[in-house]
């Protein structure tokens, strides 16, 4: 096909406003394209030289192709930026800039293969001297071109090509090109697509067969699934009654979900939930992947958190969005904010695509194909048929860190649906963007030894309030957040006169640590919210008869209250006071107190 037939269809793409009138260009340019080259044409008509999910970047400056803009029209580079002045637009001065050249040879045709193997050159070039190789290779290209389709080559090296022609109006045209424009047609093109993630593969299979040739496209790894997706819920109430048979409870872990693509042999891929290859930034997980996972090869998915490796809880989501885009530093990140990932699906194990199967069974599936490791552990789940079997899951997941859980369907029809949002998984969370306005002085019991940077002392302490009442310290938060080192480091000689290896007594708490401690030292610390909790017993009965309360994302403001005594420290009646100001703010949540 001849670059200049594209061209003259993105010029009419480019003119009009109306999304029918694109529809109906697409799909004449569509059908007037030869099958092998549709995923080109496909490519190149969103601006990419291949599937997103490749992440194939051009990589061309301004200045790089001002340069070539130079070159091959003759202009000189003032008359360039003068007239970019004008138009506002590079592609369009080299449009007119070409116009105005004298040709000495009349050259054949540009055809679209040959541009874009032009272009893939550019973008595969790399290296010394690679800049002046792309100048030559753009120089080339717009040699040969007439105006209106060099306005589209550079547009096209800067990424400016901007036509608006997005997935969804390809996916729309493919269906009237190549089908009968139908609802089910379109839905029916849409899941294909949604596990090839390659509308070039669709079409191409659309176009040289029919509806029914898209059932050959299957998993791949290697190549990304568009995720399943999750509705949200009002309260645990109403996800019972959407999933009648019961619900697989998991833990909503709060990080960035990874899709992990395990060969038999060779590279392992991470893809984010935007399909986006993200290996690079978890090396710890590329490396061990292929160690948990038995049965190759295989696709998981799960949702990666940065654990804090002083006292193994899950801190934060914000740590691991510091790793993203990082390319530098990485072993340093990679020490201080390590990683691991609760896997909660399977889509493919042993070669065999399982995506079809009811919920249930994947589940075992993983299971079976899955030897857990210190970052590759599988997501708590329970299974749940009444209202309070749900709320003690919930109350868990919370305690244990957790922004949530996420319900899932285990009904017959519970497959993996592919880039879909529906009620086959429900997740349930609370709003934890506001924080704790108090904070709290809390006693130390007892300390816990330190892991990684902090092996050797101690990572973290436990703390509880007072209750004047009953003259007891009860538990209420395990902190290793926001010491500094030289606190740390003397920890283990300022705890020292007062450790103890029995509990000491008037404590109380669910947990054990490695040293307890005389209540004595008091510590203030604030943290995100107050939750119900299994493990810690501040204020235990008054909200709930097996529940205390503990504090969410506890962090030491470094400031130990010499100046109070343990009896002076805040007290269980003061926080459940808090907690119950906090229900009051947010009245949603008293559903679940
Ligand atoms: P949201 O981003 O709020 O729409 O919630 C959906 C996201 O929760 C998913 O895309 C995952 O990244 C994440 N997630 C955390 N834990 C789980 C889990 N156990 N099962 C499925 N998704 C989970």
């Amino acid at each position: 096909m001849k670059f200049a037939d594209l061209v003259a269809w993105y010029d009419r793409i480019e003119a009009t406003t109306k999304r029918l009138e694109m529809r109906a260009i697409l799909v004449e340019m569509l059908k007037a394209t030869p099958p092998d080259e549709l995923p080109v044409v496909l490519y190149l008509s969103q601006g990419m030289l291949r599937p997103e999910y490749e992440g194939v970047e051009l990589g061309v400056a301004d200045s790089l192709a001002r340069k070539a803009v130079v070159l091959a029209t003759g202009a000189t580079a003032s008359e360039v930026t003068g007239s970019v002045r004008e138009s506002g637009d590079l592609g369009t001065t080299a449009a007119t800039l070409l116009g105005r050249r004298k040709r000495l040879e009349i050259s054949s045709p540009l055809t679209v293969h040959e541009v874009y193997a032009g272009l893939t050159a550019i973008a595969h070039t790399s290296g010394e001297g690679s800049q002046e190789v792309k100048v030559r290779t753009l120089v080339e290209l717009l040699n040969r071109a007439e105006p209106a389709e060099g306005k589209y080559i550079v547009r096209f090296v800067l990424g400016t090509l901007r036509l608006g022609v997005r997935e969804m109006s390809l996916l729309d045209a493919l269906a009237v090109a190549f089908a009968d424009g139908s609802k089910e047609a379109r839905t029916r093109i849409e899941g294909a697509y949604n596990v090839s993630s390659d509308l070039g593969q669709v079409a191409v299979a659309l176009a040289t067969g029919s509806l029914e040739a898209l059932n050959s496209i299957s998993l791949e790894v290697g190549r990304p699934i568009r995720p399943m997706l999750a509705e949200r819920a009002l309260n645990l109430g109403e996800i019972l009654e959407r999933m009648p048979e019961g619900a697989a409870f998991e833990y909503k872990y709060d990080g960035l979900r990874v899709q992990a693509h395990i060969p038999v042999r060779g590279e392992v891929k991470l893809f984010s939930r935007r399909l986006e290859n993200i290996s690079a930034q978890f090396p710890e997980l590329v490396e061990e992947l292929p160690r948990a996972i038995r049965h190759k090869p295989a696709i998981v998915e799960g949702e990666c958190v940065p654990i804090d490796p002083a006292t193994d809880e899950i801190l934060p989501f914000q740590e691991v969005s510091r790793r993203r885009g990082r390319k530098h530093d990485l072993d340093k990140v990679q020490s201080e904010i390590p990683v691991c990932v609760f896997l909660f699906d399977v889509l493919m194990a042993d070669g065999a695509p399982v995506m079809a199967e009811p919920f249930p069974k994947r589940r075992s599936e993983l299971e079976r194909i899955v030897a857990p490791t210190e970052r590759i552990r599988l997501a708590q789940q329970t299974i749940v048929h009444d209202l309070e079997a749900a709320q003690r899951c919930f109350d868990a997941a919370i305690a244990d860190g957790s922004e949530g859980v996420m319900a899932k369907s285990i009904a017959a029809g519970s497959a993996y649906r592919a880039g879909a949002r529906g009620f086959w998984w429900i997740k349930y969370k609370r709003d934890y963007t506001q924080t704790l306005g108090d904070s709290i002085d809390g006693v130390v019991i007892g300390a816990f030894y330190g892991r990684g940077r902090r092996a050797g002392g101690y990572g973290a302490l436990l703390l509880a309030t007072y209750d004047p009442k009953e003259d007891r310290y009860e538990s209420f938060c395990k902190v290793g957040g926001g010491f500094d080192d030289a606190t740390v480091a003397a920890l283990p000689a300022k705890l020292k006169p007062k450790e103890r290896e029995e509990r000491p007594k008037g404590v109380l708490t669910e947990l054990t640590p490695d040293k307890w401690v005389e209540p004595y030292f008091v510590l203030e610390v604030r943290g995100a919210e107050l939750t119900l909790s299994p493990n810690h017993r501040a204020g235990v009965g008054q909200i709930r008869p097996d529940a205390g309360l503990a504090l969410r994302f506890p962090r030491s403001t470094g400031r130990w209250r010499t100046d109070k005594g343990p009896t002076e420290a805040t007290t269980s009646q003061e926080l459940v006071e808090m907690y119950r100001k906090q229900v009051k703010q947010s009245p949603h949540r008293s559903a679940d107190a």
